[in-house]
């Protein structure tokens, strides 16, 4: 029997390549771990059939001396992500039964790696929220406390890589939903650069703020595949042309900001912030320098989120109509058969966001909303570069608090929304950046994951990821 809470990517493929173990068996490990788990957890809405047979081509690419580095290890993909003849829905019901006619780019290049998708993961509906209950199927559960959320809205392929149920996942991040989950399950979630990984073949919320990224359980993980599936695609032309990313950094001694203005905002929880203080220390003592950073702007950043998104949100999908895609409910005229479909298709949340995009986007109110939203995003872009001529990375932590118990912001959508606070910024810069375990903090008898959040300047992942492997040492 494998040990799958101790194994990792990198490990697993030593493992795989030294003939330890087959991709066949680590598949059949995972699928005995997920007919345990996955019931109570309800991190993936399917487990795909044809698990073993991939195992298998991915065996066969073994022996051949043709493994690379994700050949033959067993992902899960969250549900707005298109596998060709498989469904995905963004766990609305709007979509129930749609069968994707082609593969997401990142899914191509996972299948072309030789890697074995174990099912698609429970998510909030076209990913919006921050806990996983407003998805069409029922409500993910954090394996770390089965009574609170798994944060959101890539909380099932948090929960499944948390829960040894895959060695990693993808997850969509377009104000936190890879980074906030991530810490709320205590693993590693990575937000890419905006454009370093296509977007074709993924359900836009929000595109000029998606992106796709890694779930795993060590910094070298994620990295592994975020070099997987990143890279300029001729199918999504905000994908940036790789000789445009500059060399590796390699100044041998590092410069941390901290935004404490910002910080001290209240919200956050005094015992995050402990938390936080405990490995600001420890990267002073592996000799990083810690200076305090001012982004004044950064304040903004929830306010301009929550008027950009939505406007995208309320355009982007228009395109469900009952008429294309998924459900459709026939009225009495053209007009009324889109209000009856769109009406029971989509949840309160989803509805809520369209309506709130279709105001701010509306003639008359556009420039009072959606124009200044669009100049304070150029303010906190600007607010970010100034502060990178003088630091390497800024550094946050993940969320202001750890997770939740399971309905408790489920009426109080305000509350809900700031828990985005800290992760919203890096995707209004476009910037990458990246949340990692930071051992946990005591809320009554519980001890729960907290995270460390680090933001890296545009297209220096490599310096985000040196940070985040030594804030985890
Ligand atoms: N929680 C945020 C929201 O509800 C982020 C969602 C996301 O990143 N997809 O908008």
């Amino acid at each position: 029997m494998i040990n799958l809470s101790e194994l990792t990517i990198a490990k697993a493929r030593k493992h795989l390549d030294d003939g330890d173990f087959t991709a066949v068996e680590l598949a059949e490990s995972y699928l005995e771990n997920i007919a345990k788990k996955n019931e109570e957890i309800f991190g993936y809405i399917e487990v795909y059939s044809d698990v073993l047979e991939q195992a298998k081509r991915a065996d066969e690419m073994i022996k051949a001396r043709k493994a690379v580095s994700l050949t033959g290890i067993p992902l899960a993909v969250k549900d707005n992500m298109l596998v060709l003849g498989k469904e995905a829905t963004s766990s609305s019901k709007i979509l129930k039964g749609h069968i994707g006619t082609y593969d997401a780019t990142v899914i191509a290049k996972l299948k072309e790696a030789g890697a074995v998708l174990l099912g698609r993961t429970n998510m909030d509906e076209f990913a919006m929220g921050s806990s996983t209950e407003t998805s069409a199927y029922g409500k993910t559960k954090n394996p770390r406390d089965m009574t609170r959320v798994p944060g959101g809205s890539s909380g099932g392929s948090a929960a499944v890589v948390a829960s040894d149920m895959a060695l990693g996942s993808l997850g969509s991040d377009t104000g936190g939903s890879i980074r906030q989950p991530a810490a709320f399950c205590g693993i590693v979630g990575m937000k890419p650069t905006y454009g370093a990984v296509s977007r074709f073949g993924l359900m836009a919320m929000a595109s000029s703020l998606d992106q796709i990224g890694p779930f795993t359980k060590t910094v070298e993980d994620a990295e592994i595949i975020f070099d997987a599936i990143r890279g300029c695609d001729p199918m999504d032309s905000t994908t940036i042309p790789g000789d445009l990313y500059p060399k590796k950094e390699e100044k041998t001694k590092l410069k941390i900001g901290i935004p404490r203005d910002f910080l001290s905002m209240k919200g956050l929880d005094a015992s995050m912030l402990e938390n936080f203080e405990a490995t600001i220390t420890a990267l002073k003592n592996k000799g990083y320098e810690i200076v305090d950073v001012s982004l004044p702007y950064m304040k903004y950043s929830l306010a301009t989120y929550y008027i950009l998104m939505p406007a995208e949100v309320s355009s982007n999908l228009a395109r469900f109509d009952g008429i294309r895609f998924g459900l459709s409910e026939i009225g009495k005229d053209v007009s009324d058969s889109y209000k009856k479909t769109r009406h029971i298709g989509f949840g309160e949340e989803v509805r809520r966001r369209i309506l709130l995009g279709t105001y701010v986007l509306s003639a008359g109110y556009a420039d009072a909303y959606y124009n200044k939203a669009i100049q304070a995003r150029k303010l906190i872009r600007k607010d970010f570069d100034t502060a990178f001529k003088d630091v390497d990375v800024i550094v946050t932590p993940t969320t202001p608090s750890p997770a939740w118990k399971l309905g408790a912001k489920m009426d109080d959508p305000l509350q809900m929304y700031l828990a985005d606070i800290f992760t919203v910024p890096a995707n209004i810069a476009e910037l990458p950046a990246i949340s990692v375990p930071s051992g946990t903090v005591k809320e009554g008898e519980n001890e729960l994951p907290a995270g460390f959040h680090i933001i890296a300047p545009y297209m220096r992942e490599d310096i985000l990821f040196r940070v985040a492997k030594d804030a985890t040492k």
